[in-house]
């Protein structure tokens, strides 16, 4: 999920100096990590010591961090919307990455588990979380997820469509749901406004598969719809509005016309709804240019919008949901990955590019070559020269489009054998990783306090030879 960072200038990238020996990017790495004599360390773990033991490419999260990550959402909206009157649910998006000792963590913390897919709520389930705790959406929900939804009691399926609006319906009464035990159900709307990275648009046409449109007026008619079975409850309306947003200006407008459009339907119907969602999207630092969304001061503006927009409608500001993913696992985790052939070769412009091979690639991240996503990383065994070279870092799939990060400035003398640190690929890496190349999936290390635990093993040749037949 996601658009792409703002793009660093090569020419740019060996100009202020070795990059490589400047001091780590807070906002980028994980809380945890630190510098001692050049070698990176996470959870107070060296990162040698986390390659001998568990090997590479391995992605190892801070948990300390995902847990305070999880906090400050928490934190901040529920006591920026407790001063306009308003409670707050938080779901932690498990498309994101989601194993069973993170739902436990997301749980811990308070949050719910919000999830698309009968896999991931597999998941969840597994993890122990209460059904009431969990969500459901999805453009293409199958039968059988809405119905494990339903026997799982989910704190709320999000309807996508009219004709799905009917299906849940039906699938309610024949579980023998009635209106003393109504299924709660929210209408995923599209109000228009689609964001990502800086910029967004705010628009009457909408043109894709999620949701019901507001401007078109689905969106109210979905609501009426959900009204007239009794086996259904209308907990609210629903609209995520895209990721990695880096403004608080489209949450604000997207907070606004769910107002208006729980008010238009007061209007119509004498319904208020007891809730709204405002989805995720918020914005992480993948390099150090980036800005990320500041936590406490959007849930505050956001908060003091609504209350002025509430006002202004004569209405009051209902629960609120959100469902941050990468904001919460994104910036607590580092990929480690071991270098492997190194190439220097001359571009048309007579640059010398540094070819670093690592091994994983775009099977372990997908994000640059899906949508040019941008990245950090650093040598992180050791200090390295203090001349650098213009690196790029590439996986070793069979694809020239396999790059891990275009351009950076590494030590010159970086060489096989070295361990290399990406910064920031908690969110939509692992959950995103494939078996290009029949690659193993690598695995994850919960770091912490000294304590390095696998919560989700390396996959083994087996595991891949055991869905093959023959
Ligand atoms: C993807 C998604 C999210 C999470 O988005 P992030 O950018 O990871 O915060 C939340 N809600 C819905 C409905 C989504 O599809």
């Amino acid at each position: 999920m996601g658009t792409v960072s703002p793009q660093v200038d090569p020419a740019e990238i060996l100009k202020p100096g070795p990059s490589q020996r400047a001091a780590l990017a807070s906002h980028v790495w994980p809380q945890s990590a630190r510098l001692a004599g050049g070698s990176l360390s996470v959870g107070g773990i060296d990162v040698a010591d986390l390659v001998a033991e568990h090997g590479t490419p391995s992605f190892i999260v801070d948990e300390s961090h995902f847990r305070a990550r999880a906090r400050l959402f928490v934190e901040s909206f529920r006591s920026a919307f407790s001063a306009v009157g308003a409670d707050v649910d938080v779901y932690y998006a498990g498309k994101s990455f989601l194993s069973v000792a993170v739902a436990k963590w997301a749980d811990e913390e308070g949050l719910r588990i919000d999830t698309c897919t009968a896999g991931e709520m597999a998941v969840a389930e597994r993890a122990g979380i209460a059904g009431e705790n969990m969500g459901l959406h999805g453009n293409n929900k199958s039968e059988a997820e809405i119905v494990r939804a339903i026997r799982g009691s989910v704190g709320r399926i999000v309807a996508d469509s009219l004709v799905e609006i009917e299906q849940i319906a039906q699938l309610a009464e024949a579980e023998g749901r009635t209106a003393a035990s109504p299924v709660p159900v929210m209408v995923r709307v599209t109000t228009g406004i689609h964001a990502g990275g800086h910029e967004f648009i705010s628009t009457a046409r909408e043109d894709q598969k999620f949701g019901l449109s507001l401007a078109g007026g689905q969106a109210l008619e979905g609501m009426e719809l959900v009204l007239k079975f009794p086996q259904l409850r209308l907990l609210g309306a629903h609209a995520h509005i895209g990721s990695q947003i880096q403004d608080s200006t489209a949450f604000e407008l997207n907070a606004r016309k769910m107002l208006e459009l729980r008010k238009s339907l007061e209007e119509k119907t004498g319904y208020v709804m007891p809730e709204l969602d405002l989805g995720g999207g918020y914005g992480i630092a993948y390099v150090p240019e980036d800005q990320p969304i500041d936590v406490p001061s959007l849930a505050q503006s956001l908060a003091q919008t609504m209350a002025a927009v509430a006002t202004e409608l004569n209405t009051s500001v209902p629960r609120i949901s959100i469902e941050p993913g990468r904001s919460i696992a994104g910036p607590t985790t580092v990929t480690l990955y071991t270098v492997g052939t190194i190439k220097n070769v001359t571009t048309d412009e007579g640059i010398v590019r540094t070819y670093v091979s690592v091994d994983g690639g775009m099977s372990d991240n997908i994000r640059p070559a899906l949508y040019g996503a941008v990245y950090t990383a650093r040598l992180a065994n050791r200090e390295g020269s203090e001349e650098a070279v213009l690196a790029r870092i590439v996986g070793k799939h069979c694809e020239s489009g396999d790059i891990v990060i275009n351009d950076l400035a590494l030590p010159a003398d970086v060489q096989r054998g070295d361990i290399i640190a990406v910064a920031a690929t908690g969110a939509y890496g692992r959950s995103m990783a494939s078996n290009y190349n029949n690659l193993l999936k690598p695995p994850v290390i919960a770091v912490k306090d000294g304590a390095s635990r696998v919560i989700v093993r390396r996959e083994t040749e087996d595991d891949l030879l055991a869905l093959d037949l023959g």
